[in-house]
């Protein structure tokens, strides 16, 4: 299909932590999304802090990063028509308090940083994201 759009998802080391790895991709897969490729990782810090490098001003930048790097991660590349916008959707907002009933983040997200899931916020940073972890 020519308008599949794709966009970069992470769950986070919450997450794979609790072993809800599989069934949050079960729920991307349920709600219309292929994963095209996906891998299990763990990525250093300095890793995280190219990969969190718009938020380098925030005052949560260093806490973000050294969580990120704190545990295995499962990144993926998803695909379907309005790809990141719905995967946005789907992961709910930020602070899971916030998010809405049937998001990922308000049936698996513990506190604003242990949010379970990354997802790219634009079809611009999405191609630089998938980038990141799958260039070669
Ligand atoms: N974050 C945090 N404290 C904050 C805001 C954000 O720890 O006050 C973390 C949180 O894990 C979030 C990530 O930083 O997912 C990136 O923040 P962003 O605003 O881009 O949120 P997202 O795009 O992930 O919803
Ligand atoms: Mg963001």
């Amino acid at each position: 299909m020519s308008n599949t759009e794709q966009t970069l998802s992470i769950i986070k080391p919450d997450a794979v932590e609790r072993n809800l790895d599989n069934e949050i991709k079960q729920i991307f897969i349920k709600n219309g999304f292929n994963i095209f490729k996906e891998k299990k990782i763990q990525i250093e810090k300095s890793e995280a802090e190219k990969f969190y490098k718009v938020h380098e001003t925030k005052p949560f930048y260093s806490d973000l990063c050294s969580y990120l790097s704190s545990g295995p991660i499962v990144a993926m590349i998803l695909e379907k028509k309005n790809a990141v916008a719905d995967n946005r959707k789907l992961m709910g907002a930020t602070n899971p308090k916030d998010a809405e009933e049937g998001t990922i983040r308000k049936k698996y997200g513990i506190s604003i940083d242990k949010n379970s899931v990354h997802g790219s916020d634009s079809v611009e940073n999405a191609k630089i994201e998938i980038d990141f972890f799958f260039k070669d």
